[in-house]
């Protein structure tokens, strides 16, 4: 059901974790990809790896983004698919988190959003469309404890996937969110390690769920696959929840 021939993507954090397994099942499924990563090493070794291309970009800075969007266009003509993904977390409240702390989980999380879509969304209307993947989280949709820059910029990305969707849909242009739930990627052990705690005990209580376990990457990757082809081609603004039963 889910081909993707002919389908150009970009990732951004395409270097690790969910940006990377997405990387990989895109190109398994027939897509070309560029990979966008503040990571050198990580990016271009998920680039090698779907004989893809990648681009050093900080998603949270204009330039890094034109460079990025330009990389995809020279290398594969266009983009078809993008992927939001690139995010980073602080785990403080707003007695402990400096005012630097938060414009950056603000930048990276939710600027980069308008900054690397607006690069696209052009392009896509002129070829008759495209779609977007915005990622954002549980805690986009429920809050949780001493992350409020993270809650608040996944918060802002889902009702910003909504508001892209109803501007961009008569062009065709589909805006979705994924939001993963406990996933089994560097982020989840460096929430471990800012909130002193130790990675297996962390782990053990983001597997009390519905279906008992926390998410790999693959299972992410998945949902994006699906909205980024046609299969998913008239589903727009969506809010998809990808966590085993997390936010039920
Ligand atoms: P990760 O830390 O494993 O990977 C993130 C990737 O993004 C890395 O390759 C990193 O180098 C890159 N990156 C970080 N800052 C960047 C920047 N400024 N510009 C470009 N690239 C940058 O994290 P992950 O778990 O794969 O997270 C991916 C997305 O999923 C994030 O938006 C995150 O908020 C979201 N998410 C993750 C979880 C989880 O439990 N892992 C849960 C919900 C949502």
């Amino acid at each position: 059901m889910i081909d993707l021939s002919g389908k150009r993507a970009l990732v951004t954090g395409g270097g690790a974790g969910i940006g990377r397994a997405t990387a990989l099942l895109l190109a398994e499924l027939g897509a070309r990809v560029v990979v966008a990563d503040i990571d050198t090493e990580a990016g271009a070794s998920t680039a090698k790896e779907v004989a893809g291309t990648f681009v050093r970009c900080d998603v949270s800075r204009r330039t890094d983004c034109e460079q990025a969007v330009r990389t995809a266009q020279n290398q594969l003509g266009g983009v078809d698919v993008l992927f939001n993904n690139a995010g980073i977390i602080r785990r403080s409240t707003v007695c402990e988190i400096s005012d630097d702390d938060w414009d950056l989980v603000m930048a990276v999380n939710i600027r980069s959003i308008l900054l690397m879509s607006r690069l696209v969304i052009p392009g896509m209307v002129s070829r008759g469309g495209g779609s977007i993947v915005n990622t954002g989280s549980g805690w986009g949709i429920s809050g949780g404890s001493r992350a409020v820059s993270y809650c608040a910029s996944k918060g802002a990305v889902v009702n910003m996937t909504r508001a892209m969707a109803i501007d961009h849909g008569p062009d065709l242009v589909r805006v979705n969110c994924v939001c993963p739930g406990d996933t089994a990627t560097g982020m989840l052990a460096e929430e471990a390690r800012q909130l002193g705690e130790r990675a297996d005990a962390f782990y053990e209580d983001a597997a009390d769920r519905p279906l008992g376990r926390i998410g790999q990457p693959r299972d992410i990757a998945q949902t994006v696959a699906f909205l980024a082809s046609d299969a998913s081609a008239f589903i727009s603004g969506a809010i998809i929840p990808v966590d085993g039963g997390g936010t039920a």
